[in-house]
């Protein structure tokens, strides 16, 4: 029989000071082609995150080399078994920020002001406490196929829309104890590092954020309903490792529970929209009407 190659799919970040991080940029993306694993890394003056797949040597390989470089030495992998790649290309993008707040006061720095950490048994032990606020960290539609119980839905598509948000939406909440969540932990490092600077008082974060969280292995991801979002090509993954799992999402045609997203199939819309399998064949994978008749027009 052949032996079938196991992958893993990589998650991780550093908050670091990067000296020459366009050049860091260029060399690393000659190196993951090299190494060839598939991916996106985003590299900044402010640090790296990324997200790759590969097989077990190659991933483990690229962990060995990237702890080497002193500035990493202490960089967290969260690392999921998959059946193959979870991406088709390996992009290495240098930016002015890893994650980005529209905040016209100075630049968030992780390193300096940042909300408590809380691993994984604290945070579920701080979830049930009656006087605490909790937000999910992350967009809109990251929240809408999963999130922990009694979290508050952002009602935003992108991480700048926060500050925000927050100022129109959260101001009530300034004297209570607020958990922030996302998926790895790298946006609520600065999210949590903003509600500070606004005047909240309590700020908390879940350190390695969901996905670490559904691998302690005590409190196995209780509390968190439906399934959490990833940006690869498996799209969700579980969290919840205990009889309590539910489907959180609903269909966008019939309105049943679903957790599957697709997009939509009209070329010139492409909307990410849950939809049931059921759905799916009925629509021939179109969000709308419009969209259907777009295409057959076109066609
Ligand atoms: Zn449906
Ligand atoms: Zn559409």
């Amino acid at each position: 029989m052949e032996h079938n190659p196991k992958y893993q799919v990589l998650l991780y970040y550093k908050y670091v000071h990067l000296p020459d991080s366009e050049q860091f940029a260029q060399d690393h993306l000659a190196y993951c082609k090299e190494l060839g694993v598939k991916g996106r890394i985003l590299v900044a003056s402010e640090g790296i995150n990324g997200t790759l797949s590969g097989t077990v040597e190659q991933t483990e390989k690229y962990m060995r080399d990237l702890r080497a470089n002193p500035l990493f030495s202490d960089i967290v992998f969260k690392i999921d078994e998959v059946d193959g790649h979870a991406f088709k290309k390996i992009f290495v993008r240098h930016r002015k920020e890893l994650v980005t707040l529209r905040y016209e006061e100075e630049e968030l720095d992780p390193n300096v002001t940042s909300g408590t950490r809380l691993n994984p048994k604290q945070f579920h032990e701080y979830l049930q406490r009656d006087d605490v606020v909790v937000l999910d960290g992350r967009n809109g539609y990251e929240y809408d196929i999963g999130h922990f119980r009694g979290a508050i839905r952002p009602d935003v598509d992108s991480f700048r829309e926060f500050p925000e948000w927050i100022r129109e939406n959260m101001g009530e909440f300034k004297d209570k104890p607020v958990l922030t969540y996302c998926t790895g932990g790298i946006r609520c490092e600065k999210l949590s590092g903003f509600l500070l600077k606004e005047g909240f008082k309590e700020v908390y974060q879940l350190d390695g954020g969901i996905v670490t969280y559904g691998k302690d292995e005590e409190v196995k991801g209780r509390l968190f309903d439906g399934k959490c979002y990833v940006f690869d090509e498996r799209i969700s993954v579980p969290i919840n490792h205990t009889d309590e799992d539910v489907i959180v999402g609903r269909c966008h045609h019939c309105g049943k529970p679903a957790d599957r997203y697709i997009n939509c199939a009209d070329d010139t819309c492409h909307l990410q929209h849950i939809c049931c399998e059921e759905c799916e064949a009925e629509h021939n994978g179109y969000c709308s009407e419009k969209c259907a008749t777009h295409d057959q027009m076109a066609g």
